[in-house]
């Protein structure tokens, strides 16, 4: 039996995990962690009887225990002692943000395998992260789909023969559109993503490229491959997710509907695939694939996060946190959708970065760059 904790469990990867392990044979959901979404958790307990949950405030604790006879915790503590319990084998870290770094640590440190969906944890300390896994022995498994895809052509991480990672981009809404035109956008404009189907914040980091630039920088950590071998392509119908290219010309690419249940169900029975949930298969037939190069001019912030990762040390920390900051604000209608990136590069430009950083002094770091811009 595999017991799986999920981290956000009421978020759009968090509900999709649960509709995969509802379909797949021993799969056992142990314990499930949420922010304010009290009443989908009550709805969630009821259905997946979790032994223990997490709530984000203590004043949710008791609208829980008043219905269920469960360990109900809190906090940002509460989620490092989730990660904590030793009767679980994988924890999925579902939630957005860095309040679930620490979670993640700890259960590598515990030996438990991990299921990645949150972008800020390879981001903003992959170096780190990735350094305690390889000293505990334990995988861990990407969820975004453009990872999963590399995972699945690297025939499980086998890489001495792979040269270079493709990472494929929809291009996102303003794909066509001119930076004359994409001054006047509005949220409402940049939250219509062509293809997938996701969060806000996410949604709009598809429309300036940054999302795709993190997804280079979890890359590097992932695979350990350098950032001159890792390579970004548009690739508007979002049919391949990626792709390897190997040392004797050979590309390799993981193709399918865009789906997330796809690439949560191989995290989660990884190494296995198995048939769990059904999704729709892709029509194979009468189909045209596009693969475009990106224009670095138009789209600055992929050149940018990119750099960040390069530069390393606190550099994606603070990329990281003023483009949160600046999406919020774009977001609010607070600024145009062309000052996320003048507030970005303003921020950096300040900052000084830090080369090897402690896990204290990214939180800090984050913090700072925070509560400067708000
Ligand atoms: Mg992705």
């Amino acid at each position: 039996m595999e017991k799986i904790i999920i981290l956000g469990s009421t978020g759009s990867i968090g509900t999709q995990t649960l509709e995969v392990i509802e379909k797949l044979n021993n799969y056992k959901v142990l314990g499930l962690s949420a922010g304010k979404n009290i009443k989908l958790l009550k709805d969630q307990i009821r259905k997946f009887h979790p032994q223990v949950v997490c709530v984000q405030k203590e004043e949710d604790i008791k609208e829980i225990k008043a219905e269920f006879d469960i360990e109900v915790l809190y906090g940002n503590e509460g989620l490092v002692e989730l990660s904590n319990k030793t009767n679980y084998n994988t924890l999925v870290v579902a939630t957005s943000g860095i309040v679930s770094v620490r979670a993640v640590v700890n259960a590598i440190k515990n030996k438990k395998r991990i299921a990645l969906a949150n972008k800020e944890t390879l981001v903003m300390a992959g170096d780190i992260v990735m350094e305690l896994a390889r000293k505990n022995s334990v995988s861990i498994v990407p969820i975004d789909s453009e990872h999963s895809a590399i995972l699945q052509c690297m025939n499980n991480k086998n890489n001495e023969s792979a040269k270079r990672l493709w990472i494929t981009a929809s291009g996102g809404p303003f794909l066509n559109s001119s930076r004359e035109d994409m001054k006047n956008f509005s949220a409402k404009d940049a939250l219509n993503h062509p293809r997938w189907s996701m969060g806000k914040k996410i949604t709009v980091d598809c429309a300036t490229l940054v999302n795709k630039g993190l997804e280079v920088i979890e890359a590097h950590h992932l695979y350990n491959f350098s950032y001159d071998d890792i390579k970004v392509v548009i690739h508007p119908q979002s049919i391949v997710h990626s792709l390897v290219e190997f040392i004797d010309g050979s590309f390799l690419a993981q193709l399918g509907l865009p789906s997330m249940h796809i690439p949560i169900q191989y995290a989660l029975t990884y190494p296995k695939r198995l048939e769990g949930i059904k999704t729709d298969s892709f029509n194979i037939y009468n189909n045209k694939l596009e693969f475009l190069e990106p224009d670095y001019e138009k789209f600055p912030l992929l050149t940018l996060t990119i750099e960040c990762g390069k530069t390393g040390g606190t550099a994606p920390v603070v990329l990281n946190a003023a483009n949160e900051v600046a999406v919020n604000k774009f977001l609010n209608n607070e600024i145009g959708f062309l000052d996320i990136e003048k507030l970005i590069t303003k921020t950096l430009e300040k900052t000084k970065i830090i080369k090897n950083p402690t896990l204290e002094e990214i939180f800090e770091v984050d913090r700072l760059i925070r509560q400067d811009l708000s």
